[in-house]
């Protein structure tokens, strides 16, 4: 039986275990409501810069096996190295997760995919530090490929220059698109990394159970403001408690008629709207192309940057009244004007 396929699935855990002591503190603490399946802690620490702590190492395994032991609850770590696989099977460790800088690495997640197999552990594969959603897939792939069946997704966010409303920018379509090339793989959500302080967890917690994702990975300490690493994001099991408490999980299919005739219908007029959308956007491109030829025959520049800069600034303050996102519309409206300047190059006289 898969620890991991098990829905509304909850691992919580210190980011980094840090001496026996907390970690089994950490663990009975957890325990005592019994809303956790697995128990996370980091013995190798992928640090940024040197200097930093950089995880306990094989000592901190064996504080884990003792806590899987004193509360009966599965443990999982990271992986970055062959190496490590061998000592998490050695130490009785259940469930594995590669790490968002790995994931970004080709030949780190081969060696892994070697190691791993004819392994029963189970793997969960964080997205890549970068918004590349090929690494992403290829990393699944690769582990897929090494045999193993119990294979997960854990969205944590992707690095973004200067965005202040996150540590790491959650980019959501990148795992919708995940879930619709993969329907049948547990996506978890990181929300410790993505929010990177305690405060913004449960936004991005309820957002993803509103996506329909199978559960969630969450970094807890039983003194957060004393751990050695990602303190600001770590939260108490009590408080972890309370939160669980408030957020609300969505089914995934409903039996009720009279609400899905009602989900039903909305959903046809979406697809009217839908197609009526791209006949709009065929009817824009052959005007482009007879604007096109025009230019060509006339010897003028296709991009008229005055005219488009009026035109965009005259469209966003329209969204902005009907409260389109900013960044939502600006990237629509950029999209369609470069499609439009394609046909205008490709227009034939
Ligand atoms: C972690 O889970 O503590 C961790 C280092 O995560 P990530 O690979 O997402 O940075
Ligand atoms: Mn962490």
């Amino acid at each position: 039986m898969s620890i991991i396929k098990k829905q509304k699935l909850i691992i919580a855990g210190p980011c980094s275990a840090e001496s026996e002591k907390q970690v089994i503190q950490t663990a009975l603490e957890l325990k005592k409501n019994d809303t956790i399946d697995i128990l996370r802690a980091g013995v190798w620490k992928p640090r940024t810069k040197p200097g930093g702590y950089e995880g306990s190492g094989e000592n901190g395994l064996k504080w884990l096996k003792k806590a899987k032991e004193a509360t009966g609850i599965p443990i999982a770590t990271e992986v970055a190295k062959p190496h490590h696989v061998e000592l998490a099977i050695n130490h009785g460790v259940d469930v594995v997760w590669i790490g968002a800088r790995t994931t970004a690495n080709p030949f780190s997640v081969q060696e892994i995919a070697d190691e791993l197999k004819d392994s029963t552990l189970e793997v969960l594969i964080k997205n890549p530090i970068n918004a590349d959603i090929n690494l992403w897939i290829g990393a699944y792939e690769r582990i897929k490929l090494s045999g193993l069946k119990n294979i997960g997704l854990i969205h944590r966010g992707f690095t973004s220059f200067g965005n202040p409303d996150f540590r790491n920018a959650p980019f959501w379509q990148i795992p919708i698109e995940m879930k619709r090339l993969f329907p049948d793989i547990p996506m978890i959500c990181d929300p410790s990394h993505i929010g990177g302080k305690r405060y913004r967890l449960e936004q991005i917690i309820q957002k993803s159970l509103n996506l329909d994702y199978d559960g969630l990975m969450i970094e807890s300490h039983h003194d957060p403001d004393s751990a050695l690493t990602d303190k600001e994001q770590q939260i108490k099991p009590e408080a972890l408690n309370d939160l669980f408490e408030r957020i609300q999980w969505r089914s995934k299919s409903i039996d009720k008629t009279e609400f899905s005739d009602k989900i039903n219908l909305l959903r046809e007029e979406l697809k009217e709207l839908d197609d009526e959308l791209l006949s709009i956007f065929f009817a824009r491109m052959k005007i482009s192309n007879d604007i096109g030829k025009l230019k060509k025959e006339n010897n003028l520049a296709i991009l008229q940057t005055k005219y488009w800069d009026e035109r965009l600034k005259y469209l966003m303050a329209i969204g902005k009244k009907n409260n389109l996102d900013e960044q939502f519309l600006k990237t629509v409206l950029e999209t369609i004007h470069l499609e439009s300047i394609r046909f205008q190059n490709d227009a034939k006289i």
